[in-house]
């Protein structure tokens, strides 16, 4: 019996075990976590798109104080400031104590989510249905996509200059769109096509009308009555998707998960899921010795490519600015600069166990997820972080009794993936991926865990509020 009782003692110093969250922290904890998805549910049914979600952060900036960023003024330890980047990213930046030279710290989560893009040109009229072409973008199974409602988000720049916000699909007295799917009676040969060309791009067509402009003896009647609705409501014409960003996303309200209540299911949870976190922290941080930001950014589900995403010099040049200001090279600023790449990881799933391996998957509620590299093919393609910045990492989490886990992206080889760390470690800063592990990832509702959320929301806040 004793020696039974040695044996367990002995484990439990020398083995590494990840524990349930609920298991280390407190009712008071679970509380707040609860009440933390609250706010989150609430941003989740406003910020569905990059735009919408930087107008959202933009807001409550301004209302905790924020000011738009000038780099000709003079800034003090304490000082709040936002950048707009062409109104798809946001970098929200509170000035430390120390000098500029001692580097800034930094959480980067994106804030785009895989979706359907309208096409340049995409209205048309077939068999007196009227629809919108489309192009997907980022990582999707298509078949999802379809006999889901969807709502119509983003912007149209009208000949003349002028700018239209557009959203429809999102409040209870609108329509929504869809993309048909063929009755199962009719679908042998559709059934036969493998899963990922059971639905093709090119079918992926929204419909959108019905009901011809007039009885008149003309072609494209449904066409011209939609146009003509759209003229009137948003003064637009026909030429005007040309100059648009227009995304078609799922309908659907963030909702509860589970009777007891214990998880969120949403559209978007990749990556807002880190990035709601990453803001609401940034905004309750009390004068970091550290100068923090936090970065939401773009284009991180087609590659972190184009001015809006990170692989671009925006952040590069943001934090240069601050380097000037502070009479230092902004490289000397960047090398000193540490980041955590807020993003999700897909979370072990019991129903589909054969893609991960058990010792070095995230599961929900295990608390937030380390992920030290992601990439394919034997690390292609990532930011390895070393193992002093992950041992810092760690050190950091415990200390402060933050729940956390290790994660890699599935099993060697079976698939893989990127975010944005690469391109953040390739600045020279030390970066390592943490975030919220997801089930259903990049599905059209995907679901996560309060407590996993809530845990991420505490290590970005005990990473700023380093000393
Ligand atoms: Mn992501
Ligand atoms: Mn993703």
């Amino acid at each position: 019996m004793n020696e039974k009782n040695e044996l367990k003692e002995l484990k439990d110093e020398l083995f590494y075990a990840p524990k349930h969250a609920m298991d280390v922290i407190g009712d008071d904890e679970v509380k707040k976590a609860d009440d933390f998805a609250e706010g989150y549910k609430y941003y989740m049914a406003n910020g569905k798109t990059e735009r919408e979600s930087v107008e959202f952060f933009m807001a409550q900036a301004k209302e905790k104080g924020y000011s738009e960023f000038d780099r000709n003024k003079k800034y003090t330890a304490g000082d709040k400031v936002y950048y707009n980047n062409r109104g798809k990213s946001l970098i929200l930046c509170v000035f430390g104590t120390r000098p500029i030279t001692d580097g800034v710290k930094i959480a980067a989560a994106h804030i785009d989510s895989p979706r359907i893009d309208l096409k340049p040109n995409p209205l048309y009229e077939d068999t007196s249905l009227a629809y919108f072409k489309t192009h997907y973008y980022g990582g999707i199974k298509k078949y999802q996509w379809t006999a889901l409602p969807l709502s119509l988000h983003g912007v149209v720049v009208k000949a003349d200059g002028e700018s239209v916000k557009v959203n429809i699909g999102e409040d209870d007295a609108d329509p929504q769109f869809v993309i048909t799917d063929l009755l199962p009676h009719l679908a042998a040969e559709q059934m036969k096509r493998s899963l990922a060309d059971g639905v093709r791009g090119e079918e992926l067509n929204i419909l959108i009308g019905s009901r011809p402009f007039s009885k008149d003896d003309e072609s494209e009647k449904v066409k011209l009555n939609i146009i003509k609705i759209l003229n009137e409501k948003y003064g637009i014409k026909e030429s005007d998707f040309l100059s648009a960003e227009l995304e078609l996303v799922p309908a659907l309200k963030p909702r509860d998960i589970g009777f007891d209540r214990s998880m969120v299911g949403a559209y978007g949870h990749d990556d807002k899921v880190c990035a709601y976190p990453a803001a609401q922290s940034i905004f309750d941080v009390e004068n970091p010795a550290y100068t923090c930001l936090t970065v939401l950014t773009d284009k991180e589900e087609i590659g972190s490519d184009g001015n809006t995403g990170l692989n671009s010099s925006y952040m590069k040049y943001f934090i240069a600015d601050l380097a000037v200001m502070g009479g230092a090279q902004p490289w000397n600023v960047l090398s000193k600069s540490e980041c955590l790449s807020a993003d999700v990881n897909a979370a072990y799933d019991p129903t589909f166990p054969d893609v991960s391996e058990k010792k070095n998957s995230s599961y929900v509620n295990n608390g937030v997820v380390i992920t030290k590299y992601t990439g394919s093919q034997g690390k292609g393609g990532t930011s390895d972080a070393s193992a002093e910045f992950m041992g810092k990492v760690r050190r950091m989490l415990d200390t402060s009794n933050v729940v956390w886990q290790i994660g890699e992206l599935g099993k060697v080889d079976a698939g893989g993936g990127g975010t944005v760390a690469m391109y953040v470690a390739n600045l020279d800063i030390d970066v390592i991926d943490l975030g919220v592990p997801v089930l259903s990832m990049h599905a059209p509702f995907e679901v996560i865990s309060k407590l996993d959320l809530y845990m991420a929301y505490r290590a970005f806040k005990v990473f700023f509020e380093q000393k």
